[in-house]
């Protein structure tokens, strides 16, 4: 619950570091995964590479050991080998002499006679005959401060065999060292590590492009909140600007009631008693507006809060029709409650709230009947108690029955356009029975009449 608040109240935070967090790691992880793929195919291609290598060392080595005596006929030899393969970088045949090791054959006609002392060599002369040692300039560059000249005057990387040949006669003779340039491999992989970098840094474009969406949806955000706090400061105003109307009103109801009761003098004026009694009921509109306005406000901010209690049904609906029937009579309309002959069971509700729903669906009824009656009925079915308001009036057609509870919805016909309203009850009547866990449902036949039903849950004490 604290980690939900926390992340309520940074929401806007946490959703930047959040797409900070994604622009860095997609490309991040795209790049890890590119360089870990070119690494395992450039080892792959090298292990190839150097096994490679030594078979052609092998090879080389049958082909010259029949003339180790002949260092004349070797070079003659090497130089056809070169001169077939152009993937050898050299060939050399040298042989111990003054602590190195004199050349006596080259691919490179300048090397020969020239001594190296390279210390690959000394490890490769003391190895089984054939099993040669393989190694690459890079390592070689990285070992300590050995002459390095004969294996590492190439620009490119190269892999070294350094092979120990024996005549026919089994002696020790001389170390082939054959040089196979990587260059190859070495260009496909950087060709590669060129293609993923291309990739990376469109990425990383998309992925800016993407930021920048997903900053234009922080700014949604915001005027969201800003929408939201100025939605609260109308709440408020609407709010405080009632609560100001309210006692004004108060005072002139006061005042022409007490005039219209003749506390100041009898009024004799007929038509100056005409206009307080405008007045009155004029004020009476104003007052039950407010209190609309009032009632919106509440509900919207959440303030208002229903308090539920078991009560009994009948003499909620009994004191609310004794209260409208002045109203009903005035009409001529007959407002009747059908009385079942048996106590109801109890419901639970809120009395204060289900007075106010009652009034404003009998109230509803009335105003919107010329004439006829009004009825209210309830039926009890499982868990429910429904509670029904049936009227003759002039009906509501399909279309309206689906925006009926909307807030500020007002039925727009010729035989409305004279009936002043405010298109507020129908919402806070909705908004109060689902508040008690209820539901209202109309059902209506156009020029015939409407039915308003109620339910609302039956007391669980009365069951248990
Ligand atoms: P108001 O009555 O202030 O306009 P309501 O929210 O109470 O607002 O009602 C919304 C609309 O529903 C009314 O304008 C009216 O057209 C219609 N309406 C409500 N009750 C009835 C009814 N019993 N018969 C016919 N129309 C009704």
């Amino acid at each position: 619950m604290k980690l939900k608040q926390f992340l309520t109240d940074h929401r806007e935070k946490m959703q930047l570091i959040y797409g900070i967090f994604l622009i860095v790691l997609i490309p991040l992880l795209i790049a890890y995964n590119a360089i870990t793929i070119i690494g395992r195919y450039n080892d792959n291609m090298d292990t190839t590479l150097q096994r490679e290598t030594l078979s052609e060392g092998r090879s080389i080595y049958a082909f010259l050991q029949d003339y180790l005596d002949d260092t004349d006929m070797i070079q003659r030899k090497i130089e056809d080998l070169q001169d077939k393969n152009s993937a050898f970088e050299g060939i050399e045949v040298l042989m111990p002499e003054d602590g190195g090791y004199k050349i006596v054959a080259s691919s490179e006609k300048d090397n020969i006679g020239k001594i190296s002392k390279f210390y690959f060599y000394d490890i490769a002369w003391k190895q089984p005959d054939k099993d040669g040692l393989t190694t690459d300039s890079l390592k070689l560059s990285m070992d300590t401060d050995t002459e390095m000249t004969q294996a590492t005057d190439a620009e490119e990387r190269v892999w070294i065999v350094a092979m120990p040949m024996r005549d026919r006669n089994d002696t020790l003779k001389a170390i082939l060292s054959v040089k196979v340039s990587s260059k190859i491999i070495d260009d496909l992989t950087s060709e590669s590590q060129r293609e993923s970098f291309i990739v990376l840094i469109i990425t990383i474009i998309i992925t800016i492009f993407f930021l920048l969406v997903t900053v234009k949806i922080w700014d949604y955000v915001l005027l969201y909140d800003k929408i939201k706090e100025l939605d609260q400061l109308k709440d408020e105003f609407i709010s405080i600007a009632s609560h100001e109307l309210r006692t004004p009103l108060t005072a002139i109801k006061g005042y022409t009631s007490i005039i219209l009761e003749g506390t100041f003098g009898p009024i004799t004026d007929k038509n100056m008693k005409q206009s307080l009694e405008r007045v009155m009921s004029s004020s009476k509109k104003l007052e039950d507006l407010v209190e609309d306005l009032l009632n919106v406000s509440r509900l919207e901010q959440g303030r208002l809060t229903v308090e539920m209690t078991d009560l009994q049904l009948e003499p909620a609906i009994e004191e609310v029709v004794a209260q409208l029937s002045v109203t009903a009579d005035e009409k001529n309309l007959k407002l009747t409650f059908e009385k079942p002959d048996q106590p109801l069971p109890l419901i639970s509700a809120d009395k204060d709230r289900l007075g106010q729903v009652l009034v404003n669906l009998i109230g509803n009824s009335i105003k919107y009947t010329e004439k006829g009656s009004v009825t209210v009925s309830t039926e009890v079915k499982d868990d429910e108690m429904r509670i029904k308001v049936n009227d003759t009036g002039i009906g509501i057609s399909p279309e309206a029955q689906k925006r009926l509870f909307q807030k500020f919805y007002r039925v727009q016909t010729e035989k409305t356009e004279k009936i002043h309203g405010t298109g507020l009850g129908l919402w806070i009547t909705k908004q109060i029975v689902e508040l008690m866990n209820g539901h209202i449902y109309v059902d209506s036949i156009e020029g015939q009449g409407t039915q308003f039903m109620v339910t609302l849950k039956l007391s669980t004490m009365k069951k248990a």
